[in-house]
């Protein structure tokens, strides 16, 4: 059952496939992490079968580094998907 996700500070939210909610898609992680977004969502796209706006979503809101929230920038208290607790931005802290 794939698990849909709400961004309060985007106010957008997003239905993950089986395989993004079970397991982490490292390398997209890796690639965003390293400010290589476009390649990230090309990875979301091919391996995952994500469409183009639920990867530029996904990709947006992993977590860089890790731990710090992607869109105020403050510490993470969870890993893997969460909810920053200062502004209430949904992470991808994989
Ligand atoms: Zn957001
Ligand atoms: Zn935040």
């Amino acid at each position: 059952m794939a698990e849909t996700y709400y961004c309060h500070p985007c106010n957008l939210s997003i239905t993950l496939p089986d395989e993004l909610d079970n397991g982490v898609p490292a390398e997209a992680v890796r690639l965003s992490r390293i400010n290589r977004n476009i390649d990230a969502m090309f990875v979301l796209r091919m391996t995952f079968g994500v469409r183009l706006d639920d990867a530029k979503f996904i990709a947006k809101h992993i977590s860089k580094p890790k731990f710090r929230c992607a869109n105020c920038g403050k510490n993470l208290l969870e890993d893997g998907i969460t909810y920053c607790p200062h502004c209430s931005g949904l992470n991808f802290n994989w």
